[in-house]
């Protein structure tokens, strides 16, 4: 991945620097207005990062110590981390083998009676198929979080992912599509949700320092309830005004990427490629690739081999229970999950690649698994 940036960023961040407001203020509003259009929400919050988002998110709905959060361990580690903020205890599920998501069914296996509350991540853009998990978990009054780090401008049943849902997080880190360094948004359906989630981010203060700025107030603030810092600066707004602009195209261009790399790669039905699901569209914000089970080479021999020849794919997708953070919960069989884990990669994918560069990839992939 390679951010798309450029001058016209660069001058909204030197507009922002030069106006003297390079905390949160006027820019990050305007920001969180856009955001809500482009995705349909009726509210967006903007926050530090997706992982504050998370933690943040999941303090609204009150979840706390003795209760579960399920959350998929085929995920960056943020999204079970979020659980542990929060006093509240991780418990695994296990994930569809094609999308690399939680479906109704791995949910259903884990729930208990202390379950509170379900992260379900759209994997590297592949949006999940929210309405059955939404189905078994409203009947039982369980939360649901859309971690959406991945998922700017995917569709999900015709709608971009985020529109209309109770709650869900994006990211802005600059491996995701629409980066402003660092950054992230909340969205919600629930207005009152939006309003407490903009106290919070910002050390639960009854009128926030911009408000107070634009209304002339001089009466002093209240803190209502204890809050933290989550906040994102103007000079990050202002340069994700800017990207947000470019996101039609961002998507488009990928997913030509992407349907070139299945063109190409026709030749190995071995190779399993991420695609769009029959209830959604995919940004492609990571295309992975699912080696064979009896692949002549491993996924880390085949790293090396790209690495020769100066090609920098990624592993695949973590797998968070195998991690020493996680070592202290009870094992839990996550079949599919270590299968996807340990054989899969990403290819290189960014807005500038030229077909010749997606042609050196190809051509590796074609030396390893081709007659
Ligand atoms: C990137 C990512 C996060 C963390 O986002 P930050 O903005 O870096 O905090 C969380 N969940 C998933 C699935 C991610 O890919």
């Amino acid at each position: 991945m390679k951010p798309w940036l450029g001058e016209e960023e660069a001058a909204a961040a030197a507009e922002a620097v030069t106006s003297g407001w390079v905390a949160q203020g006027p820019r990050v509003r305007a920001f969180e207005q856009e955001f809500a259009a482009r995705v349909g929400a009726v509210e967006a919050v903007a926050v530090s990062n997706c992982t504050t988002g998370l933690h943040l998110a999941l303090h609204l709905l009150g979840v706390g110590a003795g209760d579960e959060v399920v959350v998929p361990s085929f995920s960056f580690i943020a999204t079970a981390n979020a659980a542990r903020y929060v006093a509240a205890t991780p418990v695994f599920a296990d994930v569809d083998p094609v999308t690399g998501n939680l479906t109704a069914e791995t949910i259903a296996a884990v729930l208990t009676d202390r379950t509170r509350a379900v992260i379900v991540v759209h994997q590297a853009g592949v949006p999940a198929d929210t309405r059955p998990i939404y189905d078994l978990l409203r009947a039982r009054g369980i939360a649901v979080v859309e971690d959406a780090a991945c998922a700017i401008g995917s569709t999900l049943y015709g709608a971009p992912v985020g529109s209309d849902v109770d709650l869900a997080v994006f990211s802005f880190h600059p491996r995701k599509l629409v980066t402003t360094g660092e950054g992230g948004m909340l969205v919600t359906r629930h207005p009152a949700w939006a309003a407490r989630a903009r106290r919070l981010r910002e050390h639960g203060m009854s009128a926030s320092a911009a408000d107070r700025h634009a209304t002339g107030s001089v009466a002093p603030e209240q803190y209502l309830e204890p809050g933290f810092n989550f906040r994102m600066t103007d000079v990050q707004a202002a340069i994700g005004r800017v990207q947000l602009t470019k996101l039609d195209a961002m998507v488009a261009r990928r997913r030509e990427l992407a349907a070139r790399y299945r063109e190409q790669l026709a030749g190995l039905p071995q190779l399993q490629l991420v695609a769009d699901p029959a209830w959604g569209t995919t940004n492609y914000q990571s295309c992975w690739v699912l080696l064979p089970v009896d692949s002549p080479v491993g996924r880390d021999e085949l790293l090396a081999r790209f690495t020769e020849a100066g090609v920098s794919p990624r592993r695949g997708i973590m797998a968070s229970h195998l991690e020493p953070a996680y070592a202290d919960l009870p094992a839990v069989a996550l079949p599919v999950t270590e299968r996807l884990t340990a054989d899969s990669l990403v290819l290189p994918l960014y807005h500038q690649m030229t077909e010749a560069e997606q042609d050196r990839v190809v051509a590796v992939l074609h030396a390893v698994f081709g007659r």
